[in-house]
């Protein structure tokens, strides 16, 4: 499946925030943001300009994308399912989102950033109720349990997870068990319970013109 690979704190610098894609590069004084906080690029320094409207509505969804790792087809599958569905469409869109496998690994501390816990998850080392899994857009549903491989629980990649996901507030709705790198998925993600940077209003303004 296509993914970006290019580099990633260019992405931070161009939205101007910190997305924290790296882990614990992000909140050292390593990050590129700390020193260069202005957009990539030869005229980047220069790009001075308000954003509004249609700009700021475009830069929101482009730092949900971002967050979550997405490529625009799957984002916009996303929110034209959440659209179809009985509800808030932004709440929608950010749960399916939260509700990918890989960023429930990574919110369960199997490796430090969404982009690593993709990888763990491709490789094979997370399984859904003991069944190998290895699909990072899986959603995953009420009641599952996910847990890391016996084998690769000494991975150095998953154990720097369970230490840098220990030191931070575990969603509501999900349970963590970092000692045994497992958790429980306790209900679908409520808005008001995922710390996301992101109006996601203004992306549904944007897809619905
Ligand atoms: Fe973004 Fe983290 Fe890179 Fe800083 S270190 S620019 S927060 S990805």
């Amino acid at each position: 499946m296509a993914r970006y690979t290019g580099a990633v704190c260019r992405l931070c610098r161009r939205e101007g925030t910190k997305l924290f894609l790296k882990g614990t590069k992000c909140t050292s004084d390593r990050c590129p943001l700390e020193k260069r906080n202005f957009a990539p690029g030869q005229h980047g320094k220069d790009r001075k300009t308000k954003v509004v409207g249609y700009g700021l509505q475009l830069r929101e969804k482009q730092k949900a994308k971002r967050i979550y790792f997405t490529l625009e087809g799957q984002f916009r599958a996303y929110y034209e399912k959440a659209s179809r569905a009985t509800g808030v469409t932004g709440d929608l869109l950010v749960q399916q989102l939260e509700r990918r496998l890989d960023n429930v690994a990574f919110r369960l501390g199997f490796a430090i950033s969404r982009r690593q816990a993709r990888q763990v998850v491709r490789h094979g080392h997370v399984q859904v109720n003991g069944k190998k899994v290895n699909i990072p857009s899986y959603q995953v549903s009420v009641g599952d349990v996910i847990s890391v491989r016996e084998g690769a629980k000494k991975h150095v990649i998953i154990e720097q997870g369970a230490q840098y996901a220990a030191q931070n507030p575990v969603p509501a709705w999900l349970d963590a068990d970092f000692a045994n790198l497992s958790g429980r998925v306790l209900s679908l993600p409520d808005r008001k319970d995922v710390s996301l940077p992101v109006n996601e209003q203004l992306i549904v303004e944007l897809y619905s013109k």
